[in-house]
């Protein structure tokens, strides 16, 4: 992918703070944090979201995200962690190559990533069980 930012960082070609990198991943910190200690892993190979994403790859950048976090958490003794991902415009990608938001939290802080509790109603809990069960 040329005109990928992320690819150009993951493979060294642009300079970024690195915690950490491998033959598969970078791990680097996100230049717009939403907190303190906020990091991104790439893969070093281009997959636009997680629908593209091999399982074996999926499977490694969970157990990285685990490596990651534990140890953070200890360095910046924070309280909590949000590992977030997002795929597709609609639900905030922003950068088209697949990456995972490992972002610390305080209590009280003001990162913000939370929504407004809807209701699950009988008529969408039918809907959704009777079409994923189908397939
Ligand atoms: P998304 O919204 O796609 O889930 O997340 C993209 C993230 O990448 C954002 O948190 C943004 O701050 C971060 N980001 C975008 N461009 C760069 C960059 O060039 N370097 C780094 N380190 N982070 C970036
Ligand atoms: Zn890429």
């Amino acid at each position: 992918m040329e005109n990928c930012i992320f690819c150009k960082i993951a493979k060294g070609e642009i300079p970024s703070a690195t915690l950490y990198e491998d033959e598969e991943f970078r791990v680097i910190l996100d230049l717009g944090p939403a907190n303190k200690g906020h990091a991104l892993i790439l893969p070093k190979a281009h997959y636009a979201n997680i629908y593209e994403l091999p399982d074996e790859t999926a499977a490694h950048a969970m157990v990285l995200a685990k490596k990651i976090v534990t140890k953070m958490k200890d360095i910046l003794k924070c309280d909590g962690y949000n590992i977030v991902q997002n795929n597709g415009e609609a639900a905030g990608q922003t950068v088209f190559h697949f990456h995972m938001h490992l972002i610390p939290r305080t209590a009280g802080d003001q990162a913000g990533i939370t929504w407004t509790p809807g209701t699950l109603t009988s008529e969408d809990r039918d809907e959704i069980l009777e079409k994923f069960l189908m397939e």
